[in-house]
């Protein structure tokens, strides 16, 4: 699939079993992350609750990184 956010399995910091975090290409701040679902969706009113907690998970282990 021709996704950049599908293909970033090399750049993952903290992952899950349905969500990983990358430090943003582009920061606003330092340390700036990018939480992400491993499942291939349009935008984040398209992820499922399972996966909305797992993000929030890696939010809370990244705050720690
Ligand atoms: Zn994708």
């Amino acid at each position: 699939m021709n996704c950049i956010f599908c293909n970033m399995e090399d750049n993952y910091i903290l992952e899950n079993k349905l969500a990983y975090a990358i430090y943003d290409k582009y920061p606003v701040g330092i340390g700036h992350m990018l939480f992400l679902p491993k499942r291939h969706v349009k935008d984040f009113f398209h992820i499922t609750k399972e996966e909305r907690e797992a993000i929030f998970n890696l939010i809370d282990e990244g705050k720690n990184y």
